[in-house]
């Protein structure tokens, strides 16, 4: 995000350089039930981004000093695999995926009815495998999916995408160049049926005006993910029903 390049990111005719207008995200598509040793997973692209996730539980919590008599605990390791980015990222922990693991975890904390299952845990784990901006957004999509696939209780699932500026334009969904060149990044995560906000943060700067724009722009989005998220949903559903799946 620093906002200054020569590159031209948005055309004059309002053109992006995937060839996206304005307005528009990426490709999505989206799998549920991908992965046959985890208690639900999800696997999800969107334009340059792979993304896996996979839950574990309810199931004890361990360490035991972190059980919570009241409710479940979620816990959730977002990790970038070293071969996610074109320069190899370090392997391993660092303050960013620590910091996208909580608001993660935290944005699913208020959809989950962790109150049926006192002491225990909840475990997903989102493995980037391929990265161009938006992550956090793709990693919380694929993680609501496969908590349903779990067959965890929800009140919802939870759709999340980004919304910027860059090139002085009000852009959908960022892509690496305009993240990095770009001037302001608003990733936000909804509730659909009750547009509840469960995550919302910022990088950059933008007016009152065009931050309204761009969260509208990402609400709509996020209804559009919602769509897909349930497809996938159902397509896994409707091959179980089929005996299709030999596990
Ligand atoms: P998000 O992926 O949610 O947009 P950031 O804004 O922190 O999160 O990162 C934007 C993009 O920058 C990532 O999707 C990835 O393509 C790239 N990136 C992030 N961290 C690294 C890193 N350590 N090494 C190389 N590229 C990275």
């Amino acid at each position: 995000m620093s906002g200054q390049t020569d590159m031209v990111l948005v055309n004059k005719k309002g053109v992006r350089i995937d060839g996206r207008k304005t307005d528009e995200h990426r490709p999505v598509h989206i799998e549920a039930g991908v992965l046959s040793n985890a208690d639900g997973s999800a696997y999800l692209e969107i334009g340059k981004n792979k993304v896996l996730a996979a839950v574990y539980g309810p199931r004890e919590c361990h360490p035991r000093h972190l059980q919570d008599p009241t409710k479940a605990i979620i816990q959730c390791k977002y990790n970038m695999q070293a071969f996610s980015v074109s320069d190899r990222k370090r392997p391993g922990p660092d303050r960013r995926s620590i910091e996208i693991s909580k608001i993660i975890a935290e944005a699913l904390e208020k959809v989950v009815l962790t109150e049926l299952y006192p002491r225990a845990s909840i475990d997903v784990y989102i493995e980037i495998l391929q990265a161009n901006a938006g992550t956090r957004c793709a990693g919380l999509t694929a993680a609501s999916v496969a908590l349903a696939d779990a067959g965890i209780p929800m009140r919802d699932i939870v759709p999340a995408i980004a919304a910027g500026k860059a090139d002085g334009h009000v852009l959908l969904d960022l892509n690496k160049e305009e993240d990095n060149y770009g001037q302001a990044d608003v990733p936000l995560a909804i509730v659909p049926s009750t547009d509840e906000i469960v995550l919302l943060q910022m990088d950059g700067n933008m007016t009152r005006e065009e931050f309204d724009k761009a969260l509208d722009m990402a609400f709509g989005a996020c209804h559009d993910l919602y769509e897909i998220q349930k497809a996938a949903l159902k397509t896994k559903y409707a091959a179980t029903k089929g005996g299709e799946e030999d596990e």
